[in-house]
């Protein structure tokens, strides 16, 4: 028995994966998670199909209600947004399926940093720059170990992209502002891939006040980093002279 464990992708329903929707065309039961994922991606599934929200309900009745369906021989597909691989709660899920026997079978999906990234246009590791992403948040309900607060990870100037944090962005900017200059290049993506998205650029210095101003608190990601003011540079992959073996690949 199983569940299928669909990443939603970030909101745009083309962005699901073909597999994500024929899944979705097939299943009985779609549990999704309503806070974050697009209720048009529930447009593809087959009439009769039931849909639930997993937002107001407990991990119990979450549950309860996936091993039913998949006792009885049914499709479901439990429907996370971005990627479930990335702050997805899915390690309770598994434990508790699995106590009944049910397995957890993933299909990817594109992450929401990555949807944003792609409405910034930008590429997250830099040619002559860094070439490392961190993928963080700062404490809230749930706590970050102490090792990897924001200060720390922001020393190393590599781009730096923080989901569930937007509601703390004074907090956000104070810790980061320690170890980078003040005209560092932020952006704010909220509902990327939405017909609702927003993009706020700035700095460390305005980039607070400015989502204050737009009244974003949730459901966006901050993304730190001279990235987003490239140096003109070329990567060396393309580069007359550079051999590496018949440009099959890039390292
Ligand atoms: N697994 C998801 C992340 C879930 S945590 C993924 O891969 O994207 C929820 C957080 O993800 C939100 O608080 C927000 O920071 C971010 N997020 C999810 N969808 C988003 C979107 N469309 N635009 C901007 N941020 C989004």
């Amino acid at each position: 028995m199983k569940v299928y464990l669909v990443g939603a992708g970030p909101g745009d329903p083309e962005l699901i994966t073909v597999k994500g929707k024929k899944l979705l065309e097939e299943a009985d039961l779609i549990v999704y998670a309503g806070s974050l994922v697009n209720p048009r991606l529930l447009e593809y599934a087959k009439p009769g199909a039931v849909k639930v929200d997993s937002a107001p309900r407990t991990l119990e009745e979450i549950v309860e209600i996936m091993v039913e369906y998949a006792r009885a021989g049914k499709v479901v597909v439990r429907l996370q947004t971005g990627d479930p691989a990335l702050y997805g709660a899915v390690e309770e899920q598994k434990r508790a399926l699995k106590a009944y026997g049910v397995e957890l079978e993933w299909v990817p999906g594109v992450s929401s940093f990555l949807g944003a990234a792609a409405r910034l246009g930008y590429e997250l590791t830099v040619p002559d720059g860094t070439q490392t992403v961190i993928l963080s948040r700062v404490a809230g309900r749930t706590p970050v170990p102490e090792k990897e607060n924001l200060e720390e990870l922001a020393k190393i100037g590599s781009t730096l992209v923080l989901f569930l944090s937007v509601d703390k962005i004074d907090e956000v900017v104070a810790q980061i502002s320690r170890v980078r200059a003040l005209d560092t290049p932020v952006a704010v993506v909220y509902k990327a891939t939405f017909p609702e998205e927003k993009i706020i650029t700035g700095t460390l210095a305005d980039i607070a006040q400015k989502v204050k101003e737009e009244k974003i608190n949730k459901t966006a990601l901050i993304f730190v980093g001279e990235f987003l003011n490239p140096p003109p540079t070329r990567s060396k992959l393309y580069a007359p002279d550079f051999t590496h073996g018949g440009r099959r690949e890039s390292d």
